[in-house]
């Protein structure tokens, strides 16, 4: 007996993660249907995706936006799908009860409380938003177990490990890593468009340099978090909720092909690792599927034409922003949270032209050192500390204008 589809929810649908789901998607309309797409501003983008998926729900995060997809599918005489607004509207939909999966695409700490609203309602969660784990692993782990939701890791290292994982960790039967006999997690990262620029241009370099990532395509915050490896810092801290370890057990591995996506070491020696063509498509294949296997649109690995991979250890002085993210871990409580917003607001001041590259984590350093970090036992509080944070990376941000 055929089963209807199910039904499937894209936070960020008009984003790099967004689009390549709904190309997964659209390859399987028999297992899945888009039942609700959102984005904050980009009308232009939404419009075609809601034509093509015919979703019950557009969300616009912002209601002049939203009103705008309402009068442009009103003069199309689209009629199928409802246009919500703001950040009820993505509580709303990614609540739903009608909803099997939420794919968390939303970039930044935007995607806090929708993707908690997910975790809490019990959904089959993919998480690309890493940032909502940063900022508040504790209480989004508690939220999980309480809740009873599948957690699946969308950023292709922890996908990686994820798969590179025991059948019984992955089941959720495991009673910790230790018990599966696993030693140590390598996680991979490719260096970036600078890891081997001299480092007297560092300052030098512009957003478009800092977005043109080697190996994979993404949004551009990403991208300049990827140019200053504070991506492969969030990832720690990511690693470190996901799989419930310390980040004395995961080791980072410059690892410049992108092909090994991450790996894990047992006890015994073993090293397992997940390989694959740098396409953000195959994780979210396999998230969706999970536990079977369905097609991605990916091509074959070439290993033949790959011919060479190579590993090095980090270089932290060319990247102070690993070394922040890895002491911030290390401290714990509202300091990642702190670290993620101060992240955020300097790499939206880079990419706007305000401040250098290396302004990034001078601005991160200040406000770490500035706030006085607590053990946060609500998401309120998260919030706070995530508000106060962005007034002193923007005051810290206006006397480097200023200088
Ligand atoms: P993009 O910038 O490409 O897309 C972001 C999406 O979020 C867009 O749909 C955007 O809508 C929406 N959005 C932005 N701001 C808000 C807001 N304030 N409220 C509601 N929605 C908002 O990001 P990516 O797809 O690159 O990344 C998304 C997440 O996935 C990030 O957390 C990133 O770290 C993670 N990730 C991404 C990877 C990649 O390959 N791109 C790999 C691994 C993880 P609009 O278009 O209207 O601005």
């Amino acid at each position: 007996m055929s089963q209807s589809p199910q039904n499937i929810t894209v936070l960020g649908s008009t984003g790099s993660i967004g689009v390549s789901t709904l190309d997964v998607l659209a390859r399987h309309p028999d297992k899945y249907r888009a039942y609700a797409l959102t984005a904050n501003t980009s009308v232009d983008l939404i419009v075609p995706q809601i034509q093509r998926h015919s979703p019950r729900f557009a969300v616009m995060r912002d209601e002049r936006s939203a009103q705008q997809l309402e009068d442009r599918l009103f003069a199309l005489g689209h009629k199928e799908t409802a246009v919500l607004s703001g950040e009820k509207g993505l509580l709303r939909v990614a609540s739903d009860e009608a909803v099997s999966a939420v794919m968390a695409a939303i970039v930044g700490a935007a995607g806090l409380s929708p993707t908690m609203a997910a975790v809490t309602a019990g959904k089959k969660v993919l998480l690309a938003n890493k940032e909502s784990l940063v900022m508040a692993g504790h209480l989004f782990m508690e939220a999980v177990e309480t809740s009873g939701a599948t957690l699946l890791p969308i950023d292709s290292e922890h996908n990686a490990i994820f798969q590179s994982m025991p059948a019984r960790y992955q089941s959720g039967k495991s009673t910790g890593l230790a018990s599966e006999g696993v030693r140590r997690i390598l996680l991979t990262g490719s260096g970036g468009p600078f890891r081997e620029l001299p480092l007297a241009q560092l300052p030098l370099v512009t957003p478009d340099q800092a977005c043109a990532h080697p190996n994979w395509d993404m949004g551009r915050k990403i991208s300049v978090d990827s140019a200053t490896m504070m991506n492969k810092g969030l990832e720690l801290i990511e690693a470190c909720w996901l799989f419930n370890t310390t980040a004395d057990r995961i080791d980072i591995v410059i690892h410049p092909q992108s092909i090994i996506h991450s790996m894990v070491e047992y006890t015994d020696g073993s090293v397992l690792a997940q390989l694959g063509n740098p396409d953000m498509r195959t994780p979210i294949a396999h998230a969706l599927a999970f536990p079977d296997r369905i097609d991605s649109g990916v091509g074959s690995l070439d290993i033949i034409a790959t011919a060479r991979l190579d590993f090095e250890a980090p270089d932290y002085q060319r990247f102070p922003c690993l070394r922040l993210a890895t002491e911030a871990a290390a401290v714990g409580g509202t300091a990642m949270a702190v670290l993620n917003a101060a992240n955020e607001v300097a790499v939206d001041a880079f990419l706007a032209g305000s401040i250098r590259f290396t302004d990034i984590p001078l601005t991160i350093e200040h406000v770490l050192a500035a706030k006085t970090i607590v053990e946060p036992d609500t998401l309120a509080l998260v919030q706070a500390q995530d508000a106060s944070a962005r007034v002193l990376a923007d005051r810290f941000i206006e006397t480097l204008i200023r200088a």
